[in-house]
């Protein structure tokens, strides 16, 4: 019976197949001791009531009883540790550069301007400032998408950019900012190439001057659905405007561009035990690769990074990053205290069902995507980088609000590994996912972009695989369409609003 080890230090391993009792342990003189489900984990030695239980190097817990070698090491033998304290957090010299690249150094991306991330797609927004606009304004994208698109063949797709902000809201809330730049930098992504085109309604309290520019605030941009004299004069008048838009964007022609014009996103959803092990290492190689040729590339997710928080302070490259992630993380428990939640509410029952036992277990394969790169800045969600490098951007981990979130901070390609299979999508960005194991990519052969249960199995190594990501990712933000896009999965934009609603 195979059985993936990660740090040499590790006291428990986790099965790669359904394990029978009596089965003998790979490159060990142990046999299991009872029936282990798949992904769940065995003990390597005998371990006491209290011990520490030991993967990826850190302590993922404590024994609740004597577990003997062979044993299932589970939720329900398994005590949390406690979390890591924030203001101990110190930074330190543990990030890693690569410097092994490959040779292929550049993407065909659209150009943005200097100091701008270039996009992957060419696509006109449609911008909204309140959600009671947005059957109008899908409405008028289905209409500019049959029967206008097809005169613009440069440009790949129309994007209502629909969100549940906007109105009914504590609008100057403490925390009403997050929400407000979340939409002010959707509406300015890279792939919309500069292009405004805004729809609000007129008596919303998110008005245009929160999410344009004194410039970009006219006529000539934004449409007052309250002006309109009924339905036709609604959708004709935000066609006429896209048209206008749409003669410009279809100018636009991909060009040769740096690394350093890249910005790409990662999160992980409907894990497993086998996320740590395959699909997250090998994104943390190919972001590994990136950041050393100068891209910029985020990862997420505050509550599934909060228990290893420490070892991110430690690959911060300056106190200031580190005082950043402090105020972060600080925020982001108080936030959960706020409503006496804690972070036991994560891992969900899937995760568990897959053999994670408990969420500094969930944590340490989470944090696997970040891959060895010193941390270069840290943002809070919504935000956009202002550097290159390995960026922690604080989102949520919920899938639905960590994608818009990282959207928001302009990414133009986000890989999505899942254990359990999930369909998400952006329409306004490819989302680029990829499988744990091998019968995943089985039961969704269209629906994976990548499987990365050839390192479960052995087959190839996390470099072998991350190297060849590395290359699809810039195949992908080349133009290589993904199989979300293929098919239209596209999620709806979900902007983070920790403030109140009214
Ligand atoms: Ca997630």
């Amino acid at each position: 019976m195979r059985v993936v080890k990660i740090a040499d230090q590790d006291n428990v391993a986790v099965v790669v197949a359904p394990t029978s009792k009596g089965d003998a342990i790979d490159g060990t003189s142990l046999h299991v001791l009872c029936d282990i489900p798949q992904g769940h984990k065995v003990a390597l030695v005998d371990l006491k009531k209290g011990d520490p239980v030991i993967r990826y190097g850190v302590i993922l817990g404590y024994a609740l009883e004597d577990i003997k070698a062979g044993g299932w090491v589970n939720e329900f033998n398994l005590a949390l540790p406690s979390s890591p304290e924030v203001k101990d957090l110190v930074a330190g010299s543990k990030g890693k550069v690569l410097t092994d690249l490959p040779e292929r150094k550049t993407w065909m991306g659209y150009d943005n301007g200097p100091d701008l991330p270039a996009g992957s797609r060419n696509m006109l927004g449609i911008i909204t400032s309140v959600q009671c606009v947005a059957g109008v304004v899908r409405n008028a994208a289905d209409k500019i998408r049959r029967e206008i698109l097809p005169n613009y063949p440069n440009v790949d797709d129309v994007v209502p950019i629909v969100h549940p902000y906007g109105c009914g809201v504590a609008i100057k809330a403490d925390d009403a900012d997050i929400p407000i730049r979340s939409v002010r930098n959707v509406s300015h992504h890279p792939n919309f190439g500069g292009q405004i085109l805004a729809v609000g309604l007129g008596c919303e309290k998110l008005t245009m001057d929160m999410i344009l520019s004194p410039e970009e605030n006219n006529p000539d941009n934004v449409i007052i659905l309250q002006e309109c004299n009924g339905y036709d004069a609604m959708i004709s008048s935000i066609c006429e405007a896209a048209k206008r838009k749409l003669e410009i964007l279809n100018k636009r022609k991909r060009v040769e561009l740096p690394l350093s014009k890249l910005r790409i996103g990662a999160q992980c959803g409907g894990s497993d035990a086998f996320s740590g092990i395959s699909a997250n290492p090998t994104i943390g190689y190919a972001f590994d690769l990136l950041a050393a040729g100068g891209a910029t590339v985020l990862f997420s997710e505050v509550t599934e990074v909060r228990d290893g928080v420490h070892l991110l302070a430690e690959r911060c490259s300056s106190e200031k990053t580190v005082e950043k992630l402090k105020k972060e993380i600080s925020w982001y428990d108080e936030y959960l205290a706020r409503q006496h939640v804690d972070r036991s509410a994560n891992p969900a029952p899937g995760n568990k069902k897959g053999g994670l036992s408990n969420i500094v277990e969930k944590a340490m394969g989470s944090i696997a995507k970040s891959g060895h790169s010193p941390i270069a800045d840290v943002i809070g969600p919504g935000e956009t980088p202002t550097c290159n490098g390995l960026i922690f951007a604080a989102t949520p981990a919920s899938d639905i609000v960590c994608g818009p979130s990282q959207l928001a901070s302009g990414i133009v390609m986000q890989l999505f590994s899942t254990g359990r299979g999930t369909t998400y999508g952006l329409q306004a960005i490819p989302v680029y996912k990829i499988c744990t194991q091998h019968s995943m990519k089985k039961q969704w052969p269209d629906l994976f972009d990548l499987d990365a249960g050839f390192v479960v199995t052995g087959e190839k190594t996390i470099a072998e695989l991350g190297t060849e990501l590395y290359n699809h990712i810039l195949d992908v933000v080349s133009g290589q369409k993904t199989y979300a896009e293929k098919y239209g999965l596209y999620n709806d934009i979900i902007v983070f609003n920790p403030a109140p609603i009214t």
